[in-house]
């Protein structure tokens, strides 16, 4: 992709929609359709873009997370009152079977190019699969609850299938939340209400009830949260945040601070109604290169991307 400088102030912080009452202040991810959907758009987003080969390797990693979670059973019970950043006995579990999903999925086709392998794994990525598939448990544990706290120390190769293994479990846990949880969230926060981990970015949605209504959406469990008021969601600073994006008219901003210096990415649906908060995320990296070009430095993770 390209971006157009130099960056262009596009609106007005207090452009950004205030909530109606009736508007859901949380809403809990459905995870039969949340990696279906990301894999699309990044099929989709990968045609002649410059990162094509990554966004087709995410790709593969969302079909095979959607598989997933299409296989799992959720039993009577096993829904809680709260998540937490803590691994539980499942997680090796899902680690084993998203891997085993991946190398599943890659049987040779005549149709593709030598070096790749069925749907968007490289030669390369699938060795990387099957070394990672001989890690034993104890170390798995020690990165993947390094990543699930933000520490260093994740293997940068593996953590965007950590991440990914992470995602279906605690989003199958979010999805399962009773609805009182709904009612419990009664502000907004720089960490997700239902799990505790970061936002991946802002999202506007379109229609009703929630139309022009901003929602941080969770990078680890998918929930999204409002947070409709113009104010910088990384430091709850009083002033004004600010929008630099490519032109007037993208459809994808980066809302920045002046007192903390960091960013989030605003994506509008009204703007563009098949925008997808993580694919979209993954497509424009060259935005996270200019803000912070501009100074900014990045408020929001992206579990595939370990960016
Ligand atoms: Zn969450
Ligand atoms: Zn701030």
């Amino acid at each position: 992709m390209s971006i157009v400088s130099p960056m262009t102030r596009v609106l007005k912080a207090d452009e950004i929609g205030i909530a109606p009452h009736n508007a859901p202040r949380l809403l809990l991810p459905d995870p039969r359709t949340v990696f279906q959907q990301r894999a699309r758009r990044l099929h989709y987003l990968a045609d002649g873009h410059d990162l094509a080969a990554w966004l087709l390797f995410c790709h593969a990693l969302s079909l095979a997370q959607g598989r997933l979670v299409d296989r799992v059973q959720i039993e009577d019970g096993e829904a809680q009152a709260s998540l937490s950043l803590a691994l539980t006995e499942r997680s090796w579990g899902y680690w084993q079977a998203l891997l085993a999903e991946l190398i599943g999925a890659t049987t040779h086709s005549p149709h593709s190019p030598p070096t790749q392998v069925g749907k968007g794994l490289t030669l390369e990525a699938l060795a990387l699969v099957k070394t990672l598939q001989a890690w034993p448990k104890a170390t798995w544990q020690t990165q993947a609850q390094a990543l699930l706290l933000g520490e260093d120390g994740v293997t940068p190769e593996a953590a965007p299938f950590l991440g990914a293994a992470l995602q279906v479990e605690w989003t199958l846990r979010a999805s399962q939340l009773p609805t009182a949880i709904h009612a419990a969230y009664q502000g907004e926060s720089a960490v997700c209400p239902v799990c505790g981990s970061h936002p991946m970015v802002s999202l506007v949605h379109t229609g009703d009830p929630n139309h022009g209504v901003r929602y941080l959406v969770c990078t680890l469990c998918q929930s999204q949260w409002q947070a409709a008021r113009a104010k910088c969601t990384n430091c709850d600073s009083p002033k004004e945040v600010v929008l630099l994006g490519p032109s007037e008219k993208a459809p994808i901003q980066g809302e920045c601070c002046e007192v903390c210096q960091s960013y989030v990415k605003l994506l509008s649906l009204p703007r563009e109604v098949q925008l997808d908060p993580c694919a979209d995320d993954l497509a424009t990296l060259g935005l996270d290169v200019m803000l912070e070009q501009e100074g900014y430095g990045r408020a929001a993770r992206n579990l595939l991307s370990a960016y």
